[in-house]
């Protein structure tokens, strides 16, 4: 669903602008000239170097919008902060800058709601409105940029929405922001978060770039994950493990695996020892050996799920199981825990605003 016909700035590339260029009768390196502006973040009435006469020509051809600061809630406790971005049509996503000693890390959403359904996330509760566009994916981390002043230097594709679903716009945007004239952000630098679309798992993996795959697997067996995760009724544990390690061996790239703890759900010893025999099963069975990293998430409480995170014992216990298993875990920090720093919680709270 496009808000207009005009094709969007930000979402073209060099060579795109230039071929753009040369058939409005402009000459190519126009396109070297506002390329590297547009994503600084500057609109073609704030670049200084081009005439009126261009500048009309790519109001006439193009849409530009740059999404806006709606809110904006910086963490007492680690320096995170939560943008609630406008789009152009009024609708709004989240971005999420984290500061570490490596880098800031923005977290961006990937589209306005979700279709997925995982019972725990508060992104997926009305559905999905839409896909964003490849401008609108580089838009919130240029926008993101812009207002903190500092360079972002790494991505993670982890916000509101499921990256996969919105296939075609999600690799678009991966060559905008890896290029030398933009962001110019390396692909090992990028992590893409899936709940497991295991078709496109597999096109992923023929494009060829060094991303970081992450998976959110939140249990061991289909009938616990199917019970949390609609998406397991279409691909199952087995198949989506089998489809991890075909990836792994195609590209060479490690990938991480999520796990959301949520009480009397999916944190018992047993259920970390099943999912410490099925990773090794389907990932450690052959001779090449991929290694396995297990991220703890516990599970951020949202009212509308009545799902609680695990008590600090079982969290423990869970993580001693695996590494009992060979199986390497981490209970990840929790930034930004003051300000709703998880997935879609600041939308829904806008939207429930909205309606009161
Ligand atoms: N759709 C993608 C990316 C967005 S969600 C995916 O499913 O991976 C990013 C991560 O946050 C996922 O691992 C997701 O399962 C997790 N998540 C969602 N809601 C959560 C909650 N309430 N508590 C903890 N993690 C949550």
């Amino acid at each position: 669903m496009e808000p207009n016909e005009k094709k969007e700035l930000l979402s073209l590339m060099p060579d795109e602008l230039e071929a753009w260029m040369l058939s409005v009768g402009e000459a190519k390196f126009r396109a070297r000239q506002i390329f590297p502006q547009l994503h600084r973040g500057l609109s073609p009435d704030e670049m200084t170097n081009i005439g009126k006469d261009l500048r009309e020509k790519l109001h006439s051809a193009f849409r530009w919008h740059l999404p806006t600061v709606e809110q904006k809630l910086v963490s007492a406790l680690d320096g995170t902060v939560k943008y609630l971005f406008g789009l152009a049509d009024g609708n709004c996503v989240e971005s999420v800058v984290m500061k570490y000693d490596h880098g800031n890390t923005v977290c961006i959403s990937s589209q306005v709601g979700c279709r997925m359904g995982c019972r725990f996330c508060a992104s997926t509760i009305g559905g999905r409105v839409r896909n964003l566009t490849p401008g609108e994916l580089l838009g919130q981390v240029i926008a993101a940029q812009k207002d903190c002043g500092e360079r972002i230097s790494n991505i993670v594709m982890m916000g509101i929405g499921e990256p996969l679903d919105n296939y075609d716009n999600v690799i678009r945007f991966l060559h905008l922001v890896n290029c030398e004239q933009g962001l110019n952000i390396g692909y090992r630098h990028i992590s893409l978060s899936t709940c497991g679309l295991v078709d496109k798992i597999r096109a992923l993996m023929e494009e060829d770039l060094p991303i970081t795959l992450s998976i959110s697997l939140h249990a061991p067996d289909d009938q616990t994950r199917s019970g949390i995760m609609p998406i397991n009724n279409r691909f199952g544990v087995a198949e989506l493990l089998d489809t991890c390690r075909a990836y792994f061996a195609h590209t060479g790239r490690r990938i991480s695996f999520e796990y959301t703890l949520i009480a009397g759900k999916n944190d018992s010893v047993a259920n970390a020892q099943q999912l410490a025999q099925v990773l090794n099963l389907h990932l450690r069975s052959r001779t090449e050996t991929m290694p396995i990293h297990v991220n703890l998430i516990p599970v951020n409480e949202v009212s509308e799920t009545g799902f609680r995170h695990s008590g600090r014992e079982a969290v423990a216990a869970f993580v001693k199981t695996l590494e009992s298993k060979g199986i390497r875990a981490t209970v990840r920090r929790k930034l930004g825990a003051d300000i709703n720093a998880s997935c879609g919680q600041l939308r829904r709270a806008a939207i429930k605003e909205q309606e009161q």
